[in-house]
């Protein structure tokens, strides 16, 4: 056990505020079900946590006018099934009740969804030592040291995105949903505030995969805001995984659809589980555009989703399982109740 300090703000500014003053160390902690996790195997190793589920407000959902905004501190399970969400943004909906289980849901905030790290086995798996006594190389908890999964045992590993040092998924569902909508975070730092897509928050591995936000230390996001758009209705998010009761997606796609009869006006996709970033699949997008949506059609875009795919030893199958999650996406989504 490593000693940490702990303090709780009333603000997102008090929060700025105890950043600051606490200096090198420093991390926010939300519902705590990753940091708390991470600590506990000794990969995160805050010295100074500032809570900041105390903040006022910033639980609120809020869904009239122009756009969904959700505090970020609004737990997953609230916004799951909230009334409009459901309505008009399955793809929302499903994205979060398909994560996790219902007890994660209560206590797991939206915005600490957000910054979840790698769930490979080899990065989680090794800080301190196996049971068996090994201590796996990963560059990105100890940056320099190789990457086991690179000709080990890859079923899980990134197809799309992933670097020489570097195949680890991002896990998150969400994020997928929320990239696929074009939404954007509402962020505070000790610079001030800004607005940054949601596709941005995340880096591609490189030779730096210890990186993986391009937030600065200090910001905290204080809002995610989904614009509204009349696909969100023809929506959906379909996730495979090992366990249906939960675990993380093998591969998942986000789909939204807006249509002219059984045209495709515009189609929005993005892929979870099979990249190291949430993954926007513009190709896919492209390939459907002014095209009748069939079976064929969306198998079509299912492989253009998969472009510049590269797989390793053990992960070829997730290739065709993603093109297909995607083609099944945009079938259930144009079922789904006209804009
Ligand atoms: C057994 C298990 C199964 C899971 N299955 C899934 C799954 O299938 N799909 C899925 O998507 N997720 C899954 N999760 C992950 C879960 O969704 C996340 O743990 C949760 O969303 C994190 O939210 P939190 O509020 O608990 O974050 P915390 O653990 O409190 O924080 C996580 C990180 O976010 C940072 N942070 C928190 N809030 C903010 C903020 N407002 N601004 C900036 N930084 C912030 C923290 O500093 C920390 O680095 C699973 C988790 C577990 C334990």
């Amino acid at each position: 056990m490593r000693r940490f300090t702990y303090a709780r703000a009333a603000s997102p500014q008090a929060a700025v505020a105890a950043f600051t003053a606490a200096g090198t160390g420093a991390r926010y902690i939300a519902g705590g079900t990753t940091l708390y996790d991470l600590m506990k195997l000794d990969i995160e190793r805050p010295a100074h946590l500032i809570d900041v589920t105390a903040m006022d407000g910033l639980d609120r959902i809020e869904t009239g006018g122009d756009r969904l905004r959700f505090g970020a501190l609004a737990p997953m399970s609230a916004v799951a099934v909230d009334r409009t969400v459901l309505r008009d943004y399955p793809v929302l909906a499903d994205s979060l009740s398909k994560a996790a289980s219902q007890q994660l849901r209560n206590m797991a905030t939206v915005g600490g969804n957000l910054f979840q790290r790698t769930r490979c086995l080899y990065f989680r798996n090794g800080a301190g030592g196996t049971s068996a006594g090994t201590t796996y190389p990963c560059n990105k908890r100890a940056p320099g040291s190789g990457c086991a999964a690179i000709g080990g045992l890859d079923r899980g590993q990134a197809v799309l995105g992933a670097s020489a040092d570097c195949t680890a998924v991002s896990p998150g569902d969400w994020p997928v949903a929320l990239v696929a909508l074009d939404a954007y975070v509402e962020v505070l730092g000790s610079q001030g505030t800004r607005s940054l897509p949601v596709a941005q928050l995340y880096r591609l591995p490189g030779s730096t995969p210890q990186l993986e936000f391009t937030l600065a230390p200090d910001e905290i996001v204080t809002a995610i805001v989904v614009p509204k758009t009349r696909a969100g209705r023809r929506s959906a998010y379909h996730k495979i995984r090992d366990r249906e009761s939960y675990a993380f997606a093998l591969a998942s796609a986000a789909v939204a659809l807006e249509m002219e009869g059984d045209v495709v006006a515009q189609a929005r996709i993005a892929l979870g589980g099979i990249a190291t970033k949430p993954w926007r699949a513009t190709a896919a997008e492209n390939a459907l555009a002014g095209q009748r949506l069939t079976r064929q059609s969306a198998a079509t875009a299912g492989h253009a989703a998969l472009t510049g795919a590269v797989a390793g030893k053990h992960n070829r199958f997730k290739i065709d399982l993603a093109a297909r999650v995607v083609a099944d996406a945009l079938m259930i989504a144009a079922e789904r109740t006209k804009a």
